[in-house]
């Protein structure tokens, strides 16, 4: 069948030559691994060397990734990772993670509370329990079992500031709580008073020197959103996945799009038919594009994508996104890809 056949069959993706997509071809590997890349420069250069020190010491994908992952986890000062993060619409911080090794192994935890490091909590679910996902108060006591320690609950002074600022806006009173009235859509900002767009979840995706993948993924989650919203993050396969035979991907931005489309699941099947990265970044969110049943004024998708071959590549829905790629020689680049859209 001809590519272009294929590409009609799958759905949603419609033709793009290479030409056309932002130079895919300019990251063909000149050697395989370590490779590390993350999303968003404003974190990649601060995990990606933790992430590098462990590679280029023939270290374990998967201790690099999460080594990435913790370092965001403990700055207290990022929006959107880790416990000094901004809060749900009721002010409390929850957070997601997932992480994923070259056996196929799994672990993830999701709208967990007071613990320092999720990416850790998750990597003992996946070597510790039969389980994938545990979430909740369930999460919790399981770290607990595990010797993470309980963090006191407390914003950080940036974190407090921001939600004084939002609750004032917003109105929002938790006693007559507007996710009752079922005809209207509960308002999640679309910008941080920063400015910023209202996501910045890392997700890290490394291939060792032994040639292993694996991947990991850390956020808060939206800010503001309701108590109890998972996002794309800990779902295997939307915000993260790994197949070591083929290739790793994970994702930033509105989760709800990303776990519609299975977001990372789909890149990787896109490199599984032998396309290049960046194309398989770019198919995804068009295919995201074609099935969203929202309007794409306010959402913002990047995905990140390595293959087996240590070529790499992303796309986004939007410009805006950027990421940082670490390997032998480029130390920690920021890189911004093609978007689908204009604005
Ligand atoms: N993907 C995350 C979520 O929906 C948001 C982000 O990228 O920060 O929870």
């Amino acid at each position: 069948m001809k590519r272009r056949e294929l590409l009609r069959l799958l759905g949603g993706a419609s033709i793009f030559p290479l030409s056309a997509m932002g130079n895919p071809l300019d990251f063909k590997p000149k050697n395989k691994g370590p490779l590390v890349l993350s999303t968003w420069h404003n974190q990649g250069q601060i995990a990606n060397p933790f992430a590098w020190e462990i590679l280029n010491n023939n270290g374990m994908a998967i201790d690099a990734v999460e080594a990435a992952a913790r370092s965001m986890e403990s700055d207290w000062e990022n929006c959107c990772v880790g416990l000094g993060a901004n809060p749900d619409r009721d002010g409390f911080v929850t957070l997601d993670a997932s992480i994923m090794n070259h056996l196929g192994q799994c672990g993830a935890v999701a709208f967990l509370e007071d613990i320092k490091h999720p990416i850790s909590v998750a990597r003992a679910v996946m070597e510790k329990t039969p389980h994938v996902l545990l979430a909740g108060e369930g999460a919790r006591q399981f770290a607990l079992s595990q010797g993470f320690p309980i963090e006191e609950k407390k914003r950080s002074a940036h974190a407090d500031k921001a939600y004084a600022n939002w609750l004032r806006r917003s109105e929002y009173s938790p006693e007559i709580n507007i996710e009752q009235n079922k005809h209207k859509v509960m308002p999640v900002p679309d910008m941080l008073e920063s400015g910023e767009h209202n996501h910045d979840t890392i997700g890290i995706i490394a291939l060792d020197a032994q040639g292993n993948l694996s991947g990991a993924c850390t956020t808060s989650g939206m800010a503001y959103k309701m108590r109890g919203r998972v996002g794309d993050s800990p779902i295997i396969g939307a915000g993260l996945y790994v197949d070591n035979e083929i290739g790793a991907a994970t994702s930033t931005g509105n989760g709800e799009e990303v776990i519609r489309c299975s977001g990372s699941f789909l890149v990787v099947e896109y490199m599984r038919l032998g396309f290049h990265p960046t194309e398989a970044c770019k198919y995804a969110c068009q295919r995201l594009l074609s099935i969203t049943p929202n309007k794409t004024d306010n959402i913002q998708i990047g995905f990140i994508a390595i293959n087996k071959n240590g070529e790499y590549g992303a796309y986004s829905l939007k410009p805006g996104f950027d990421y940082t790629v670490s390997r032998s020689d480029l130390p920690h680049e920021i890189r911004k890809p093609s978007s689908l859209l204009q604005k």
